[in-house]
C-alpha cells in the first residue's frame, strides 16, 4: 500500500491521531499548563453555523485540561497551529517535501495539493524551516 493511500493523508480525523500518537507518546500534554495525560476528549464539538455549513463543521482532536480546564488540540504549539489548512493536507505536504530529493516548489505544491498559491508557498516556507531546525523530527 502506497503511504499516499493511508488515512491520515486523507481523513481528517485519522490525521489528528496520527499526530497525536507521534507527538504524545506519554498521552496528551496540555500546552497550557504542560501537565502529561490529564486531558480528556471533547466528542461532537462542532464550529458556529455558516452558511457553508449550516449545521456547523465538527471539531477534530479536541481536547479538555483536567488540571486548567482549557482546551487544545495536537495543533496547539506546533507549525501546525498557524493556519486553518486541515491537519491532513499539512501531513500530505510534508510527504511531498521530505521525499522528494530535489525538494519541491510552492508551484508543485499549489498543483498537486489542490491549494492556492498563497497557501502552497505558506507550507513549503514554515515546512522548510521546521525541517531545518528540527522541529519536524517526530513526523519524518
Ligand atoms: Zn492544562
Amino acid at each position: 500500500m502506497s503511504v499516499l493511500s493511508a488515512p491520515y493523508m486523507h481523513d481528517e480525523a485519522a490525521a489528528f491521531a496520527h499526530v497525536e500518537a507521534m507527538l504524545w507518546a506519554d498521552g496528551p500534554v496540555c500546552p497550557h499548563c504542560g501537565v502529561v495525560d490529564r486531558a480528556y476528549r471533547l466528542e461532537g464539538v462542532r464550529t458556529k453555523p455558516s452558511k457553508k455549513n449550516p449545521e456547523g463543521k465538527e471539531r477534530h482532536g479536541l481536547w479538555k485540561c483536567r488540571e486548567c480546564r482549557k482546551q487544545f488540540t495536537v495543533r496547539k504549539g506546533t507549525i501546525f497551529e498557524e493556519s486553518h489548512l486541515p491537519l491532513h493536507l499539512w501531513l500530505q505536504a510534508i510527504h511531498l517535501m521530505v521525499s522528494s530529493k530535489k525538494g519541491i516548489s510552492s508551484n508543485q505544491l499549489h498543483r498537486v495539493l489542490g491549494v492556492t498559491l498563497k497557501t502552497a508557498w505558506f507550507l513549503s516556507h514554515r515546512i522548510r524551516e521546521a525541517m531545518r531546525s528540527g522541529d519536524l523530527s517526530p513526523m519524518v
